[in-house]
């Protein structure tokens, strides 16, 4: 498969958008845009941004579209080429807007959808039972190697949850994903740019199905 295109991978909190877009980017050799990941590092250094961030991302809100778009164009211009993953970007339709401009002004190409479908029961208790190595970032589930005793079965830190993962604040997450960004869903199915997956199943079958649906979306 050549690399010439772009996705964005979405689906609720706890459908493995992270993990699928880290498989996905190894096995295409693509490079991944992931604005909840370049967050919580500037959360850790305590700039103004840094604050102003944390500010909204520990109630779960959505952080403001001027300062994601502010890092999406940072990332974009340092990657000059197709071939990207956008991680659960973009949030709301007014970041697919941005998102298009973007991609027209590079001369990039417009990005297909792959949804990844859980149910909300299913996201809450992956997420409430999730735990992350602060260390190596690798997520731990309960059947887990290390998960019982608390250590990161790679480098031996002690595992933690992420502050945003308690059930009251993955509420209002779910919240926003049902009411805003599931309606990107609708909004790429319209351009004909949508591949729809069941994101119940074991991580290794779902990465199957996303490789296999992506095959028959471009023998159309
Ligand atoms: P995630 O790990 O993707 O669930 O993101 C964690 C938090 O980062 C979210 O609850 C938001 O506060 C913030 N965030 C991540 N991506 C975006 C985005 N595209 N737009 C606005 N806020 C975002």
């Amino acid at each position: 498969m050549d690399k010439n295109f772009n996705l964005i991978i979405l689906g609720p909190q706890g459908s493995g958008k992270g993990t699928q877009a880290e498989l996905l980017a190894k096995k295409i050799n693509m490079k991944i845009i992931a604005p909840g990941e370049i967050l919580r590092k500037k959360v850790k250094g305590s700039t103004l941004l840094g604050r102003k961030i944390k500010e909204y991302s520990e109630k779960g809100e959505l952080v403001p579209d001027d300062i994601i778009k502010k890092l999406v164009l940072k990332k974009l211009e340092k990657i000059k080429k197709d071939g990207i993953i956008f991680d659960a970007f973009p949030r709301n339709i007014r970041q697919a807007k941005i998102l298009e401009d973007f991609l027209k002004k590079f001369h990039f190409r417009q990005p297909i959808l792959i949804y990844l479908k859980i149910s909300r029961k299913l996201a809450i208790s992956r997420i409430t039972t999730r735990r992350i190595c602060p260390k190596c970032k690798e997520k731990f589930y309960p059947k887990s190697k290390g998960y019982k005793k608390g250590i990161c079965s790679k480098c031996n830190a002690r595992i933690v949850s992420r502050k945003d993962d308690k059930p009251k604040i993955v509420k209002r997450r779910l919240e926003i994903y049902f009411s805003q960004t599931k309606k990107i869903i609708d909004y790429y199915k319209k351009q004909g740019r949508l591949i729809k997956i069941d994101g119940e199943p074991k991580l290794e079958e779902v990465f199957h199905q996303i490789l296999g649906k992506l095959n028959d979306y471009f023998k159309k």
